[in-house]
């Protein structure tokens, strides 16, 4: 008998109500709503227990890149499994599988990334990159460099680094002091503007913001600049095309590293490989994870470039950071089958050459939407802003409340979207068809519709 059968729905949600802490979650709301049990998935759907189908335009957690159901990414965590489960990367050790997908992960990324360390996740990668980076700079004989700037309303995590790093203000307001030598700009959110700027004047502002808190600072101690190449949680936030060459130009300016999270815009999403790709920008190191394995089994890593690394290693002797599923041979076993997926099927040059084109311009005529003030997508990643004015694109109010309509309805007729605030935002799988992104659109405006008519009452 499966687990599936040998309860009911009722006491899925009674147990899971009683023992079960979810992670961003308000306990006493999930107690009234109860919990949502999903059991399977295939293709761009997941279905839950009473099996609705619902078309995840989320790919879970933005990372089930190569779709749902891919028996061949559950063979190869299982001849993994069944060859070698476990066995740690310390002590002169290492497995066949981590090492290939090392090989790998340096043929798709930039030439000068050519060493990976490996984590669990997407916030230990942003924890072991900021211990690398203040690493780097103690060997260097600077060991004031200790100051990492990032973005508010930037995610790089959950640990307390990722928090810390992050500029996400309901998470620091929760838990005490956080990590100290962090500082956050203002994000690139043109939206979010008084508009009156074009988007190039724009780019250029916000980068320019990157400058000047460095010498506020002084370059002298600050290590690096961390960002997402588009920030994804925060809610699709596309900044102008200059903007990250002028980041990057500040940076080699004051001899401060540049680092993308690629967590989200890694592996396809926005049809390059990367999403430094995308904006042509050469990031020193990059993080990963999610779409590395589909989401299939949990992996992460730091690509860490050539002027790093070569201190680190040549000049820096051990490096005293480590996790125990550094390099998990089953997980790397998946993230192989994973990108030879992406690459057999061709799926970054689909979302590039396809399959994305077809869902921007679908994506963009929801902008006729009188609820909508704006559309925007770059690759598969994507977000629209809900307004009660199109002409001066005004929210309806300050808590959100069109947004929770939008995303409770969606996900009651079939399609998982987020909400951040009133941005609802997607991020499909990259197999997504061509009539599955119609689908998509079809429920999307009858979602709009809802909407209008429930912040209109
Ligand atoms: C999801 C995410 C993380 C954190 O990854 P976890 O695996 O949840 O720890 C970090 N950075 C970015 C950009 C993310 O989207």
């Amino acid at each position: 008998m499966s687990l599936l059968e040998q309860r009911t729905k009722a006491d899925w949600q009674a147990l899971d109500s009683d023992h079960y802490i979810h992670p961003f979650t308000d306990h006493k709301d999930l107690g009234e709503k109860k919990s949502r049990i999903i059991v399977r998935a295939k293709g761009v759907y997941i279905y839950d227990v009473d099996d609705n189908e619902i078309l995840d335009a989320m790919s879970g957690l933005w990372c089930v890149n190569a779709g749902y159901g891919r028996t061949e990414l559950a063979d190869a965590a299982s001849d993994q499994l069944k060859e070698l489960p476990y066995y740690n990367s310390f002590f002169q050790c290492a497995n066949p599988p981590s090492i290939e997908l090392a090989q790998m992960l340096k043929n798709i990324t930039q030439a000068h990334l050519n060493r990976v360390f490996y984590t669990g996740s997407g916030s230990e990668s942003i924890d072991t990159m900021i211990r690398i980076v203040r690493r780097y700079w103690e060997v260097m004989g600077q060991p004031k460099r200790t100051t990492i700037i990032a973005r508010k309303n930037a995610y790089h995590g959950s640990t307390i680094a990722g928090v810390s790093l992050g500029g996400m203000s309901p998470m620091h307001s929760q838990g005490g002091p956080l990590l100290p030598g962090i500082e956050h700009i203002e994000q690139p959110y043109w939206f979010e503007s008084d508009r009156s700027l074009s988007q190039a004047d724009f780019g250029l502002k916000m980068a320019g913001l990157l400058e000047e808190r460095i010498l506020e600072l002084g370059a002298e101690n600050v290590a690096a600049f961390v960002g997402e190449p588009i920030q994804g949680a925060g809610g699709v936030i596309i900044p102008p095309d200059n903007y990250w060459p002028e980041i990057e130009r500040i940076c080699k300016h004051y001899g401060v590293l540049l680092v993308n999270d690629e967590v989200i815009c890694g592996f396809g999403r926005l049809g390059e490989w990367f999403g430094s790709d995308h904006f042509k920008v050469k990031p020193d190191l990059i993080t990963f994870a999610k779409g590395v394995t589909s989401g299939y089994l949990p992996l992460g890593g730091v690509m860490v470039g050539d002027k790093v690394a070569d201190v680190l290693i040549e000049k820096g002797g051990e490096f005293n950071h480590g996790f125990t599923y550094s390099g998990h041979p089953a997980s790397c076993a998946v993230a192989i089958k994973n990108i030879q997926i992406l690459q057999n099927e061709k799926l970054v040059e689909r979302v590039k050459n396809d399959i994305g084109p077809y869902m921007q311009k679908k994506w963009h005529a929801l902008a006729e939407h009188p609820v909508v003030g704006e559309t925007r997508m770059v690759g598969l990643m994507g977000a629209m802003e809900l307004v009660s004015s199109k002409t001066s694109c005004e929210r309806f109010d300050d808590k959100s409340t069109a947004g929770t309509v939008y995303r409770d309805f969606a996900v009651n007729n079939g399609l998982v979207m987020r909400a951040v605030g009133d941005t609802i935002v997607t991020s499909p799988p990259l197999i997504i068809s061509h009539d599955e992104v119609d689908e998509l659109i079809e429920k999307t405006w009858k979602c709009l519709d809802h909407t209008q008519k429930v912040m209109a009452s």
